[in-house]
């Protein structure tokens, strides 16, 4: 496994093989669990060569804080990326991404951005769209990975290779889970013990809701899981949401139309946890 920390070194390495290897790619921020591995697995049965990214991107981050916490695992990353034969890693400094001028770009990507996680975490996607943009410029791969986790994300970054035109096709990848069901999350290892056992609440409540919305609509839903939070100790709803996936505005019914899937945020302490379901 090759480890690179400039783009320069990267992008020598990567030419030799750029002709005659299919160049999959899976940008991440670290702290690898299971649910990166997933995707990390999937692009090498799928391409002849796999580059993994790890950088924990400053501009995407609307509370400070939450950046210095993001947790860092460096070196137990690499072990992890060595057991699923990972060929290539990229480590960057923000200096080498950012020149010293950490700003974001700013996108149009046809209203998507200002739904659900662009309304509660101000400038995210464009500081996502910022760092995807360039990882993409900078890796050229033929393919690249992204969760379902976190799925308004997945389809900020199709609206991105649409806008900027770049040859790359985007696959994503299906929630990997817990066995209690909690979405797997580098912000996981944060929670208490007491967090952690309160946390699979969240799936569980958005497989009750996916039930109800058969009989109900959106809004009797939404009003149901509210009630189920506020009666909760440990996990504070942030939103819930039930959406089209593709517009991810909101929807009242499932009609021939829309896809509806529904999404959640809360928070555990000051820890966020997001996740979603198709309904
Ligand atoms: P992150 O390191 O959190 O930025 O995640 C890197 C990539 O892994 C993103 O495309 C995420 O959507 C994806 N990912 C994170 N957690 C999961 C999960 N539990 N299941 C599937 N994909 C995930």
């Amino acid at each position: 496994m090759n480890i690179f920390k400039t783009k320069k070194a990267l992008q020598t390495h990567l030419d030799t093989y750029k002709q005659t290897h299919r160049i999959g790619f899976v940008p991440t921020m670290g702290a690898l669990h299971k649910g990166h591995l997933s995707l990390i697995k999937k692009a090498k049965e799928e391409n002849d060569l796999v580059v993994v990214s790890i950088f924990v991107n400053p501009t995407q981050f609307d509370n400070q804080e939450d950046l210095i916490k993001y947790p860092k695992t460096l070196q137990k990353d690499i072990d992890l990326l060595k057991t699923v034969n990972c060929d290539v890693v990229f480590t960057p400094d923000v200096s080498e991404i950012y020149n010293n001028q950490i700003v974001s770009e700013s996108f149009n990507f046809g209203g998507i951005e200002n739904e659900m996680e662009g309304k509660f975490r101000k400038g995210h996607f464009d500081g996502v769209g910022t760092i995807v943009k360039r990882l993409f410029e900078i890796v050229q791969p033929h393919k690249a990975y992204f969760g379902e986790k976190d799925f308004q994300q997945l389809q900020i970054i199709k609206k991105l290779v649409e806008i900027t035109n770049l040859p790359i096709e985007i696959i994503p990848c299906a929630i990997f889970r817990e066995d209690d069901g909690l979405a797997m999350s580098s912000r996981n290892t944060r929670l208490t013990k007491e967090q952690r056992e309160a946390a699979p609440f969240i799936y569980k409540t958005l497989k009750k809701a996916k039930k109800k919305f058969g009989i109900k609509n959106a809004e009797k839903v939404t009003k149901w899981v509210q009630k189920k939070f506020k009666k909760n100790p440990v996990l504070e709803l942030e939103y819930f949401v039930i959406a089209d996936e593709h517009s991810l505005k909101q929807i009242d019914k499932k009609d021939k139309n829309n896809q509806p899937r529904a999404f959640i945020a809360v928070y555990a302490g000051d820890i966020r946890l997001i996740d979603n379901l198709a309904m």
